[in-house]
């Protein structure tokens, strides 16, 4: 893309804009409440001059989509931007609880620094359980999610178990609402587990990085496939759902596909095996850099350009398949889309403005320190403990939401005051994450334009911009359905 020149504002009534001219020479123009239009040179050249005729049905459009200002717009706006922004009034919603740090699997890319099965002192205490939930309770927010991670969370089963009782008592005490969601590869649930998770409701997350060979060698188990482990669990777990009843279009397994460059080639084929899996979305994660060593990104990292190559030729070809009727969508494409066209706020931790580092989600470490995040709880792994905001054991949720690293993620995420993000047209859409900007470039604040992570962010926003725009009605409609989500809070309940 050429570098753009702009006319001077002459337009007293242009309201605050950012753009992008794309391959075409046509400038994309967003603004605060996330709507775009398309300008031609010319046509850009004329709104900012104050010449566009009045009566053209572009300047309806301009003025429709608060480009242009008058009062009815400015109020507009001003209601579209809170409600794109609310999760500003949520406090933090989600609590990451890491029952251990042990784990039965080898995954080459394992961010979470795992331990041996044999080193019982990474296991969280009972204690520590306690006093972690008794800050996740102080916090502010009427509905709570814990998430129980690891290592492998069920290698610490009497802490899970535990937990889900407990938070239920405070729930009820305090007249609360409260959610789990287990993340696990699964190989160590049996029959009882899944009873009692079922049971309380317990939503259940596993990875699936492709067919067999794939998963495997990104995934190795000793003495064991874990793809064939995983997937007999889904289907077992899957079955259990509708033998109880539940509505088996919102009760089931999720699963994340995270990028290694072993995947960089059979993109098609991972998008297969969700569809014989029986998925109707798939999570095409790029790989992060906690919780690793310079040697293990030389073996598992690739480039920004590298993963972009992969994730267009994915999306395109389940573009492909949604137009032979089969549903499938991406994670990531899905989210982007939901901020570009709708006014709806998945509230995704990376990719809100500012990010969710403490206001919108909390890390409790085995051992009882709290961090911003799980990703600040990885680079701790890796020695640095920046991002701890406190202990259970001596702080309260006060003491830990007014820590000054918080406020320092805070700045460092909010767009508006970055440079490169504050005048970015996909300012409105997007999001930075200071954890990994001071993992990759040693400082919170990201140093555009060598950032891979933007670079990421930005060139899955010209592509999708980019299939809006060729596309016509029927890409629109197609990618329209991209952004429905069904609600799935209430599937997953406590039988009382
Ligand atoms: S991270 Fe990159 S793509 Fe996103 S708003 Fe900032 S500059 Fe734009
Ligand atoms: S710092 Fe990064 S990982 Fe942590 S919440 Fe923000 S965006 Fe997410």
């Amino acid at each position: 893309m050429s570098k753009p020149t702009i006319p001077q504002l002459k337009n007293p009534d242009v309201g605050h804009f950012r753009f992008r001219q794309f391959d075409d020479g046509r400038f994309l123009i967003t603004n605060d409440m996330g709507a775009f239009v398309w300008l031609s040179p010319e046509d850009l050249d004329a709104f900012c001059r104050g010449n566009l005729d009045h009566d053209a049905p572009l300047y309806r459009e301009l003025t429709d989509k608060g480009f242009i200002l008058t009062p009815e717009s400015e109020a507009q706006l001003i209601e579209r931007i809170r409600r794109r922004s609310d999760h500003l009034f949520l406090g933090p919603i989600l609590h990451i609880l890491i029952t251990t740090l042990r784990c039965n699997q080898k995954c080459r890319y394992c961010h979470a620094s795992r331990k041996a099965m044999n080193r019982k002192a990474f296991d969280m205490s009972l204690e520590t359980a306690r006093q972690s939930v008794d800050v996740i309770f102080e916090s502010p927010s009427p509905h709570l999610t814990i998430e129980f991670q690891g290592g492998e969370p069920l290698v610490n089963w009497e802490v899970v178990r535990f937990v889900v009782e407990y938070a239920y008592k405070l729930a009820d005490e305090q007249g609360r609402g409260v959610d789990f969601t287990l993340v696990s590869n699964l190989s160590l649930l049996d029959d009882e587990k899944l009873d009692f998770l079922i049971d309380n409701g317990v939503m259940i997350c596993t990875s699936l990085d492709g067919p067999a060979d794939l998963h495997d060698r990104n995934r190795p188990m000793p003495g064991a496939s874990s793809h064939s482990q995983t997937i007999t669990w889904m289907e077992k777990i899957n079955a259990a759902y509708e033998s109880r009843g539940l509505d088996t279009s919102l009760a089931y397994v999720n699963a994340l596909a995270t990028i290694s460059k072993s995947t960089l080639s059979g993109g098609r084929d991972l998008v297969d095996e969700y569809i014989k899996r029986g998925f109707k979305v798939v999570h095409l994660r790029p790989l992060n850099p906690f919780g690793f060593g310079e040697k293990m990104w030389q073996r598992e990292g690739y480039t920004a350009e590298e993963f972009l190559r992969f994730y267009r030729d994915a999306v395109d070809y389940i573009i492909e398949l949604n137009r032979q009727g089969i549903e499938i969508q991406e994670k990531t494409a899905s989210l982007f889309l939901t901020r570009i066209l709708t006014d709806d706020n998945p509230n995704f931790m990376d990719l809100r403005n500012p990010c969710g580092a403490a206001i919108g989600q909390i890390a409790y470490n085995y051992d009882g320190r709290v961090y911003t995040c799980d990703e600040g709880r990885m680079v701790s792994e890796m020695g640095d403990d920046l991002f701890c905001i406190g202990n259970v054991a001596e702080n309260t949720y006060d003491d830990i939401i007014h820590h000054d690293s918080v406020g320092s993620l805070c700045l460092a995420s909010c767009l508006e005051s970055l440079p490169g993000c504050a005048d970015c047209a996909y300012n409105p859409y997007c999001g930075v994450c200071p954890v990994y900007n001071f993992q990759m470039q040693g400082d919170l604040f990201a140093l555009q334009p060598a950032n891979d992570r933007c670079k990421v962010q930005m060139g899955i926003q010209d592509y999708l911009f980019t299939l809006l725009r060729d596309g016509g009605d029927e890409m629109r409609h197609l990618l329209d359905r991209w952004t429905i989500e069904r609600d799935r809070s209430g599937v997953y309940r406590r039988n009382d």
